[in-house]
């Protein structure tokens, strides 16, 4: 049988959460965002296996794995835990019982969220925990990311790939974070997230890319209501009953 899922892939800032979180809402259905997870292990890693600059030293050489202690990553997620926890249909993530949804949006754990999530084992430890998630779920889940569509759940019968141009993304970025936006800031946020897709789309494991049967939405030039919309309609159109 085919999951129960709703698949929303892209890049950084491209709206997918917000557009998971209200599609999930109207459908009656639960949201998990899988960033969260990548990030709340980010998380635990810099509390609990030392320095930001060792950490960079030793994830320096791609698929050196000889001086990263990969094993111990995921056996300290399993250990403390590092966990999603559904409070009102949504998933949230949780470190030792504490929910963490705040501090893993903190910039300590975005600098480093894409060199954890490229490491193979950790990816393979994310999909188990998405998939039980979503197995023991009684209606259905939208799912946001950037391997849900190709990886995660290739059977998804609803998938979506959004994207937006890199200034518009900062531009939104910056705006959530509220305040004055000067040309400044905005271009060293484009770079930010520039770079940050440059590594999720190259890297060798399960990297970020549309899947071949998923709707492409350049939200650009549209607001939040229309996504959701065109989201919504194609759910409709693709979900049996
Ligand atoms: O979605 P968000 O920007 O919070 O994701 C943080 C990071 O987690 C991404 O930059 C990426 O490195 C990683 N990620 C991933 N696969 C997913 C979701 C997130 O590699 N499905």
């Amino acid at each position: 049988m085919r999951p129960r899922v709703i698949a929303i892939d892209g890049p950084a800032a491209s709206g997918k959460s917000s557009t998971a979180a209200l599609v999930a809402h109207r459908l009656g259905w639960a949201h998990l965002d899988s960033g969260a997870l990548y990030r709340a292990v980010t998380l635990a890693v810099l509390d609990n296996l030392g320095e930001p600059g060792a950490l960079k030293e030793s994830l320096a050489v791609p698929g050196s794995g000889a001086t990263w202690p990969v094993q111990q990553i995921v056996a300290l997620a399993e250990e403390l835990p590092v966990r999603l926890v559904l409070v009102r249909d949504v998933f949230r993530p949780e470190v030792a019982g504490v929910d963490v949804e705040e501090p893993i949006r903190s910039d300590r754990v975005t600098r480093r969220v894409s060199e954890i999530a490229a490491i193979r084992e950790v990816r393979h430890w994310v999909n188990v925990q998405q998939r039980e998630a979503v197995l023991g779920h009684p209606r259905g889940v939208v799912v946001d990311g950037r391997d849900i569509g190709t990886v995660v759940f290739p059977d998804a019968p609803v998938k979506v790939f959004l994207t937006a141009s890199p200034a518009e993304r900062a531009r939104r970025r910056l705006a959530q974070r509220g305040g004055r936006i000067d040309p400044d800031q905005l271009r060293r946020e484009a770079e930010t997230l520039a770079a940050r897709d440059h590594a999720d789309a190259t890297r060798p494991v399960a990297p970020m890319k549309p899947a071949a049967d998923a709707l492409l939405l350049d939200t650009t030039q549209i607001d939040l209501e229309e996504q959701v919309r065109q989201v919504l309609a194609l759910a409709r159109e693709k979900l049996p009953g």
